[in-house]
């Protein structure tokens, strides 16, 4: 759609149909396409919402793009936030097979090795809640990791092995392609670049650095680790949208990822951690490796980078076959949206006209479920008691 041309016009005609009054759709406006947006664009959109999603860049392309995506509530606490987490992979295989799942679901399950004693105990421990909890979760036999993985190169002696079949991971690009295309497939417009980048929210309204005006009912804010700044600019207190610092040196909420290929047979086929790597395969013949150790910021020199880049292939060469000619294909510092208890912040925000937020760690896992949720409140007026405790100003639980 032009720049300037009201999404409030597209619409018309559509509440009024054979003489019998309906009411309007909403019009809602989506700010950001990363994982969260694109779901919550397509989940209003198929609702009847009138959507029009705005993204600053091209879709995908910011913090979605590089995560870990490891589908899991392996170890979140409190009780509900892990239930909320299993409702979140559980909305990912329902949405699979209505969405071409083949192309970005993979439930290739999880497995995970524990070095020392003391790694055993917190794993055996964890398996133990987990089954508690009814999470598909086990213990097993360095023989029974090896015959899952073919391509992993056991240890000598490792002092535990986990597995947790009802894991694994998303592929964000083709997914977030597939929920875009679902939005304009309901009718949903996408604004992108200049024409997307919204600069200020006020009355109802959205406007884009292209001078455009988006009047909307609903304003919902999936703008990832820039959500505090579009809150203010909306007209929320400073400090509304509690996040832990990204942008500082030293501040915690920035990851490192290295993709690393080729990979030859036998590649690895299950998501992976190990004490000091985390591991899948990713698209390209390639693996997307982290290190729980890598401590990088926006400010970490490239040198600084290149040597934890070369550090996590050779982790990776130690722990899998296949990556005898491998070499670092990218690198990338990327930002986790952290809100400060380490959950969600979902819902109004007092004092910011017409604005919800939703921006949360997890989004990935969180994304089909959470999306469910505010579009059954926003289209219908239903405030799920789920999303309660994660409320903007809500007093969290530890
Ligand atoms: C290294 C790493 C590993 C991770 N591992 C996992 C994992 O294993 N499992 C898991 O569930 N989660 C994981 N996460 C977290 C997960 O990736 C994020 O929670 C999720 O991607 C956030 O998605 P989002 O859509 O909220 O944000 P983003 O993907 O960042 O999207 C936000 C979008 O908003 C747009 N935007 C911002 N400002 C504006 C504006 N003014 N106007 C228009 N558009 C705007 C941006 O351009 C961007 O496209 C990981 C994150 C990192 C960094």
């Amino acid at each position: 759609m032009a720049a300037g041309v009201k999404p409030a016009d597209r619409g018309r005609g559509r509440g009024v149909q054979s003489g019998v009054s309906r009411i309007p759709p909403r019009r809602c406006a989506v700010i950001g396409a990363g994982v969260l947006g694109a779901s919550v664009a397509a989940r209003l959109a198929a609702a009847g919402a009138q959507v029009t999603l705005l993204e600053q860049d091209q879709p995908g392309r910011a913090t979605s793009r590089w995560s870990l995506a490891w589908l899991n509530s392996n170890d979140k606490f409190p009780r509900p936030y892990h239930d909320l987490n299993h409702a979140g992979m559980r909305a990912w295989a329902e949405l699979a097979p209505d969405l071409d799942g083949a192309a970005w679901y993979r439930p290739v399950g999880h497995l995970e090795l524990a070095a020392t004693a003391g790694q055993a105990e917190e794993l055996t421990a964890r398996v133990r809640r987990l089954t508690e909890w009814d999470y598909p979760a086990q213990l097993i036999a360095p023989e029974a990791a090896a015959a899952l993985e073919p391509a992993l190169r056991m240890p000598a002696r490792p002092a535990a092995a986990a597995w947790f079949p009802g894991e694994g991971y998303l592929l964000t690009g083709p997914l977030i392609e597939r929920l875009v295309a679902r939005a304009i497939g309901h009718g949903a417009t996408v604004l992108t670049g200049d024409q997307g980048r919204v600069t200020a929210i006020a009355g109802g309204q959205v406007r884009t650095a292209a001078g455009a005006t988006v009047e909307a009912d609903e304003i919902v804010c999936c703008a990832g680790r820039w959500t505090p700044r579009l809150a203010e600019l909306a007209g929320a207190a400073p400090g509304s949208v509690p996040l832990v610092p990204w942008d500082t040196a030293g501040a915690a909420a920035p990851g490192f990822v290295v993709r690393a290929g080729p990979v030859t047979a036998p590649g690895l086929t299950r998501l992976m951690h190990t004490p000091d790597l985390a591991l899948r395969p990713h698209p390209g013949g390639l693996l997307h490796l982290e290190a729980p150790d890598a401590a990088v910021d926006l400010h970490t020199s490239q040198a600084e980078l290149q040597n934890w880049a070369a550090e996590l292939l050779r982790r990776a060469q130690r722990t899998v076959l296949g990556l005898e000619d491998a070499r670092v294909v990218r690198y990338q510092v990327c930002v986790r949206p952290m809100p400060a208890d380490g959950q969600s912040i979902v819902g109004r925000l007092p004092g910011a006209d017409h604005l919800c937020v939703a921006v949360t760690h997890s989004g990935v896992t969180l994304a089909a479920h959470l999306s469910r949720l505010i579009a059954a409140e926003l289209t219908a007026g239903a405030p799920p008691a789920e999303l309660a405790p994660y409320r903007p100003g809500a007093a969290r639980a530890a």
